[in-house]
């Protein structure tokens, strides 16, 4: 987008507009970029678009607007723009500190709903929270549960507790500031965590919105990707209690080496979870209750 450039000011020209910019710039989702960025500097939903589709923008607007546009040809993710994105059909808040939450780590949330029923008084423990999507989410489906939410980043954590705060769990979830669960004490009935899980290797060679927007701290895996996973799993049976369920996110290939690690560290009844594209997302294992 060059500062030249002059957007039409009606709402749905303005839109096709960019769709066309994005397009000839090879955007992956072009039409969805545009309008989630328009509507955001029209601060108007999509179905008064749609009821309106001459809606004119301010000049102010227009400014903004052209400003989406150019951080988004500079491949900045629409969701780090606009600080949101949504997961599981809720916006949740994003910083610069957080992850940015995918689809993908959905799956997690559809595992533990298939074998923990919703219902019930039960404790969660997010390892990694991030953004807390995880673990807000589970709160929300699960109106008896409570969750405690940890981080090694305390920037994390302000957005975490945020999100709890919009989606009215905050009553329920606590936030602690620590590496994997060295100062927690009482075990939980449910472990989760959608920790970084990407190799060295693999992180040199990471598509730019991802390289230059999320934070590295939140991808970086060890030199094999699995570091994370062996914190975790190291003393999993002193932090989930007998008959508990744990739930990981992991990444391409990584089910072969993780399954042997989870039931040499107790774990039974491993399951595989598929995301929608039909990759192997997420892991579940229960502590027997011996
Ligand atoms: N739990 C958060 C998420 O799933 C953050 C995960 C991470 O930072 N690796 O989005």
């Amino acid at each position: 987008m060059k500062p030249e450039d002059t957007l039409p000011a009606g709402v749905d020209a303005a839109m096709r507009y960019l769709l066309s910019v994005f397009s000839g710039a090879g955007l992956a989702t072009p039409a969805l970029d545009a309008r989630l960025l328009t509507l955001a500097a029209a601060q108007i939903s999509h179905e008064a678009m749609i009821r309106d589709p001459g809606f004119e923008l301010s000049p102010a607007q227009l400014d903004l607007l052209r400003e989406f546009a150019r951080r988004r040809l500079a491949h900045e993710p629409v969701s780090r723009i606009l600080g949101i994105r949504e997961f599981r059909g809720h916006d949740f808040e994003i910083t610069p500190h957080v992850l940015d939450p995918r689809a993908d780590s959905e799956t997690l949330i559809d595992a533990v709903l298939e074998y923990v029923p919703m219902d019930v008084s039960c404790s969660i423990l997010d390892l990694g929270t991030g953004s807390g999507c995880l673990l807000t989410s589970l709160l929300r489906l699960m109106p008896k549960a409570r969750g405690v939410g940890v981080d090694i980043s305390p920037d994390a954590l302000v957005c975490a507790r945020g999100n709890a705060v919009r989606h009215e769990v905050a009553q329920r979830a606590y936030f602690v500031c620590a590496d994997w669960y060295g100062a927690l004490g009482e075990p939980f009935d449910l472990v989760i965590a959608n920790p970084p899980y990407i190799s060295h290797a693999d992180m040199a060679g990471l598509a730019p919105d991802v390289a230059d927007y999320d934070p590295a701290l939140a991808l970086n895996g060890g030199a094999d990707g699995l570091a994370a996973y062996r914190a975790i799993l190291k003393d999993i049976t002193g932090i989930l209690k007998a008959g508990g369920w744990l739930f990981m996110e992991i990444g391409a290939e990584q089910e072969t080496g993780l399954k042997p690690m989870m039931s040499e560290a107790g774990l039974a009844r491993i399951h595989s979870f598929r995301d929608l594209a039909g990759h192997i997302r997420v892991l579940g294992g229960k502590l027997p209750k011996n």
